[in-house]
């Protein structure tokens, strides 16, 4: 008995280290703002996060919610009641990662949220803090309020299988959360399909329409951020592809496309940090994508994942 106790108590203080410790994470900057970008747009957020919101004559749609702990969906919501006379009547998610929309279930008294078909079970089964969508589609979708139409559209999985882009053609506005993502990189790509999110950065850069580009994180840009994301993921995909198929191991193809990619994209943010999980997420995606011409040693990945001298080398 007296053994057990001990071991629930050590276990408690771990678990109080561990959530102390979690609470300490990361400390908010609070330096929320909410901009007018056109007629009707406005992008509001903090901490580098941002959503948006389209205010019209007959009520208000809002664009994501915002990190859990932050406060500031929170916060959006009493500056909306304090500002204006209209209700929230929609809330778009453009995708399912719980940033994104923590905290939207708050507007379900007055509004209806919308999103892509496939966000359903992950917002279910992954029990997200979110509202659960009311509408939802599947290739495309128009949204009118007060006068003014939204374009929502899905152009197939990438960044996840349900995120949407919004477009106010009328007011040449692009709503492109994680997907304008400019120099900026992912930490990984382990839930994106690398070879559609390609082909929707071309799209979405040759779109018609847009002047003004709103990505999830970092400053209001332009098309030019499709490109820039472009140029680094086919670079890292051509790259590691060819070195696979030259038979080299996932060793061999991180040192060397590490130095490659380093050198080519040294202004991306977080290429140092980032660039090792980049390769072998890649890496991870592109096994899955070819058949090489040789046999594959039975759980050849998972043993060259976990020990790296398990890696074929032929
Ligand atoms: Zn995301």
């Amino acid at each position: 008995m007296k053994r057990s106790a001990l071991a629930i108590s050590a276990l408690v203080m771990v678990f109080t280290c561990i959530t102390n410790l979690t609470a300490q994470e990361r400390v908010w900057r609070g330096d929320r703002t909410i901009e007018k970008i056109s007629e009707h747009v406005y992008r509001w957020g903090s901490d580098n996060q941002f959503g948006a919101f389209i205010l019209t004559d007959e009520g208000i749609i809002v664009v994501d919610g915002h990190y859990c702990g932050s406060g500031t969906a929170e916060w959006l919501k009493a500056e909306l009641d304090q500002r204006y006379d209209v209700p929230v009547k929609y809330v778009i998610l453009s995708h399912d990662h719980q940033d994104h929309n923590c905290h939207t279930d708050q507007y379900s008294d007055t509004a209806v949220a919308v999103a892509h078909i496939n966000i359903l079970p992950h917002l279910i089964d992954e029990n997200r803090n979110s509202a659960i969508p009311g509408i939802t589609f599947d290739d495309e979708m128009q949204l009118h309020l007060g006068g003014v139409t939204l374009n929502l559209m899905f152009l197939g999985p990438t960044h996840s299988d349900n995120l949407i882009q919004v477009h106010i053609p009328e007011e040449r506005v692009l709503i492109a959360i994680d997907s304008a993502k400019g120099k900026n990189l992912f930490p990984d790509f382990r839930d994106m399909d690398v070879n559609n999110q390609l082909k929707a950065m071309r799209t979405l850069a040759n779109l018609e329409d847009v002047d003004v580009v709103l990505p999830g994180h970092g400053p209001v840009t332009t098309q030019t951020a499709f490109l820039e994301y472009y140029e680094y993921v086919r670079t890292l995909k051509d790259t590691i592809l060819q070195h696979m198929r030259d038979g080299r191991s996932l060793q061999e193809t991180k040192s060397m496309t590490e130095a490659l990619m380093r050198e080519t994209f040294h202004d991306y943010n977080g290429i140092d940090r980032l660039i090792e999980y980049n390769i072998v997420t890649m890496w991870d995606y592109l096994y899955r994508y070819r058949e090489p011409n040789v046999s594959i040693k039975h759980f050849e990945a998972t043993e060259c994942i976990q020990d790296s001298r398990e890696c074929r080398t032929n």
